[in-house]
């Protein structure tokens, strides 16, 4: 009897398309980047339920968010925000209160309103303002003028010509969103990604997760490999969105202070308990550079950091620093 039991369970793991107990993995091309997710389950319809859930939350965060597509709530907030208050979801308009905490934690390096310039960067034509151009649109980038009724749910802006962009938080909340939505379908092993950043649920069944930071110049080459379990992890870098030009890189992490590409750190990586710290973090540490980048984190108990300065040099926080 014993025997055949064994001979069947042998069998029901041979069988093609048999319900067993495997990764299940997808990615698809949202945001404006590369989505993957990753889950383990005994039941492949249950993994595919749950990631198709989770590629659709992308799409509906990806349809409230994108300042490309004209009718997203946040085009809207751009377009009539400087006008009157603009009614929006309370997801958005509480995702613009957490951007402007970052704005208050990081002595403004972290700035939505950054957008005021940035939208006069078009990387893929190389294109950049004029010192002129800048100097006309800098009053307008100053996170203090971007006004958040929480009650009514609206948003106002103080200046004509203000923009917001949430370029630098949304792929982490869509992560956040992502692993909640894994954890409400009752799966304990996985990761979802979008584009830098990075959460992990569990570990790798027995073993941690161990997620590369890639060099600056070379996306096959690793400086730095981290096991992980139950955590997220951000990435921001200048070879994301970029054009050189004599010798300068003009890429898409603006400093709010000169309307200018961020100088002096090639990439952040941040790691802690949630994506949406993490992408708010490695974009403020980019701006803030090394030093004040690491006191913040030093500052904090539930965050690491890696940061890649421009000639090189890799620091670590203290809770990573190899011995
Ligand atoms: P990340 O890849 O998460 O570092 O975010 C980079 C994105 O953040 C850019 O593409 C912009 O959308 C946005 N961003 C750029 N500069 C800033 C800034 N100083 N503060 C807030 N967001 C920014
Ligand atoms: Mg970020």
């Amino acid at each position: 009897m014993m025997r055949r039991i064994a001979a069947w369970v042998t069998l029901l793991l041979l069988l093609p398309g048999t319900a067993r107990a495997e990764w299940h993995a997808r990615e698809a091309a949202i945001m404006g980047t590369r989505i993957a997710v990753e889950v383990w389950h005994e039941d492949p319809a249950v993994a595919a339920a749950a990631i198709d859930e989770v590629i659709a939350e992308m799409h509906r965060i990806d349809e409230l968010m994108s300042h490309y597509k004209p009718e997203s709530q946040l085009s809207r907030v751009n377009r009539e925000a400087a006008a009157a208050a603009v009614p929006v979801d309370l997801e958005l308009a509480d995702l613009i209160v957490r951007a402007l905490a970052f704005s208050e934690m990081t002595g403004g390096a972290f700035d939505i309103s950054y957008a005021s310039v940035g939208y006069l960067y078009e990387y893929r034509e190389r294109r950049r303002p004029t010192a002129a151009q800048i100097a006309a649109a800098l009053p307008s980038v100053n996170w203090h003028l971007v006004v958040v009724d929480r009650h009514a749910s609206t948003v106002r802006f103080g200046l004509p010509g203000m923009r917001i962009d949430l370029g630098g938080i949304a792929k982490g909340h869509a992560v956040d969103r992502g692993i909640a939505i894994l954890r409400g379908r009752g799966i304990t092993h996985g990761s979802v990604t979008a584009g830098g950043d990075s959460r992990i649920l569990g570990d790798r069944r027995g073993r941690p997760w161990i997620v590369g930071i890639r060099h600056p110049d070379d996306g096959d080459r690793v400086i730095a490999r981290i096991p992980l379990e139950d955590a997220a992890i951000s990435t921001s870098g200048d070879y994301e969105r970029f054009f050189d030009e004599d010798g300068v890189r003009y890429h898409h992490i603006i400093n709010p202070r000169t309307g200018t590409s961020a100088s002096g750190v090639r990439s952040v990586t941040v790691i802690g308990p949630e994506a949406i710290l993490t992408d708010g973090l490695s974009t403020s540490l980019f701006v803030l550079g090394p030093e004040r980048g690491l006191a913040l984190i030093e500052g904090r108990d539930d965050v690491d950091a890696v940061i890649v300065r421009d000639d090189g040099k890799v620091f670590y926080s203290k809770g990573l620093a190899p011995p």
